[in-house]
């Protein structure tokens, strides 16, 4: 069969569910398989079988560890795929400790609802069993006619973007592209010579602050609320967000732009995930590396306190201010951060700071947004302290960064398809696209199929 087809499942229309298809003729290959982010991670939309016959799936890619691409990796095993799942080694043992925390939530969910959950222990494991490794920059054959080749985007550790190489022609998936250039990872590298694209549109409607006034501003957070002698909270998602977080402090305090105030970190998956960055540095950008080899441990510091288990978190109460508390979850709708809201939240003298978005329905959402009460738990909280916020934290391209990236290789594009947005941002980017660098671009329907010459 000439020509490649390339069915668009998930992730359309929407910011999360990453999920599509492609043909080739002889081979089936799926890239991405996540989660439909709402409220709850038991929910409807990630409930609903596969609309493809996931036992006929021969491959599957993963672009990067975040759950709204790996969260129904366990439910594809769970359904019938035995075939092999493809990331980078910094991926894979991401996945295992973000697919493991979900499990708890999913599991504990499901109990609440009456339900069994829609993957299990043994899928999990099945999961990571079949779950093989190719490394950055290496050119590797699928089947006979195809080749795959990972390329960094800069979003988070073991991110890719996959070039997959067939009849001359190149179709690049950018999992989601970063905000560089950044202290920690590499820059998203530039497009060549490639066909098509599937990418990214998070930010396709807006930009951000400058990248370059972040840490003055997280520095000036920190410092005002110090200050006042009081708690600040920072609720931080532990993927990503925690390790950068972790690294500017220590900055920070190396610089002495910030005093010697404890900082705990109280969040069980960050320090998971953190202990990953600590051991898998290969793929840091050179100057990381050059911090590293000159002997910074660049996630610690000797005002950084790790607090492991329940017992020791409610132990905060006890401790003397100032204080900084970092925990999760990112957008205040699970995890530790909440029960510290619900006690910190109601004294003039406490900040709360945020460094990443806080989706609509989320505690996070109606915090940022200024509301004077908050529901926590079944009761109404009075909140008093301080709402600070940093945005230059994003760790996704903005709106100009995404058209200066398509441009790095207009001259060969065929096609642009610009998913993984809310359909505002991605019919804007389409337009942009179009208008700045010529290339044909198009926002795909959910379900629908692309036959692309290649
Ligand atoms: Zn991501």
């Amino acid at each position: 069969m000439a020509g490649v087809k390339l069915h668009f499942y998930g992730g359309v229309g929407t910011v999360t569910g990453a999920n599509f298809l492609l043909e080739t003729g002889k081979l089936k290959i799926v890239v991405d398989c996540g989660l439909v982010q709402g409220t709850k991670l038991d929910n409807e939309e990630n409930r609903k079988p596969f609309i493809y016959d996931t036992s006929d799936v021969d491959i599957l890619f993963v672009t990067h560890a975040h759950m709204d691409h790996i969260g129904r990796v366990p439910k594809l095993v769970h359904d019938g795929f035995r075939g092999v799942i493809y990331s980078t080694p910094e991926t894979k043992a991401l996945a295992e400790v973000m697919l493991a925390d979900a499990l708890v939530i999913l599991d504990k969910q499901a109990k609440e609802d009456g339900v069994l959950p829609f993957y299990n222990e043994d899928d999990v494991k099945l999961t990571l069993d079949l779950w093989k490794m190719i490394p950055y920059h290496t050119v590797t054959p699928i089947g006979d006619s195809v080749q795959v080749y990972f390329k960094d985007p800069g979003h988070i550790l073991g991110a890719v973007m996959i070039e997959f190489r067939r009849n001359g022609k190149k179709l690049v998936f950018t999992g989601d592209l970063g905000n560089t250039p950044t202290p920690l990872l590499r820059d998203t590298e530039p497009l060549e010579d490639t066909t098509y694209l599937v990418m990214e549109s998070v930010y396709g409607d807006r930009n951000h602050e400058d990248i370059e006034e972040r840490r003055v501003k997280l520095a000036e957070a920190i410092n005002t609320s110090v200050e006042k002698g009081g708690v600040l909270l920072i609720p931080a998602f532990s993927l990503e967000k925690t390790q950068v977080l972790l690294h500017e402090l220590n900055d920070l305090l190396l610089e002495k732009k910030i005093g010697k105030t404890p900082i705990y970190l109280d969040s069980p998956l960050g320090i998971k995930v953190t202990a990953i960055y600590k051991r898998m540095t290969e793929n840091f950008n050179a100057e990381a590396k050059k911090q590293i080899a000159e002997g910074d441990d660049i996630f610690n510091f000797p005002e950084l306190h790790i607090v492991q288990d329940g017992e020791a978190s409610l132990e905060l109460d006890h401790l003397p201010n100032p204080k900084i508390i970092i925990a999760g979850s990112g957008m205040s709708n699970g995890g530790r951060i909440i029960r510290h809201e619900k006690k910190y939240l109601t004294k003039e003298n406490n900040s709360i700071l945020f460094i990443g978005y806080q989706s609509v329905g989320t505690l996070g959402r109606r915090i940022v947004e200024g509301a004077k009460y908050v529901q926590i738990g079944n009761e109404e909280i009075e909140v008093k302290a301080n709402i600070l916020t940093v945005s230059g934290y994003s760790s996704h391209k903005d709106s100009d960064h995404l058209v200066e990236f398509v441009d790095t290789s207009a001259d060969t594009l065929k096609k642009v398809f610009v998913v993984m947005g809310e359909p505002k941002s991605s019919l804007f980017l389409v337009q942009k696209i179009k208008d700045n660098t010529g290339v044909e671009a198009y926002h795909p329907e959910q379900d629908e199929v692309a036959v692309l010459d290649m």
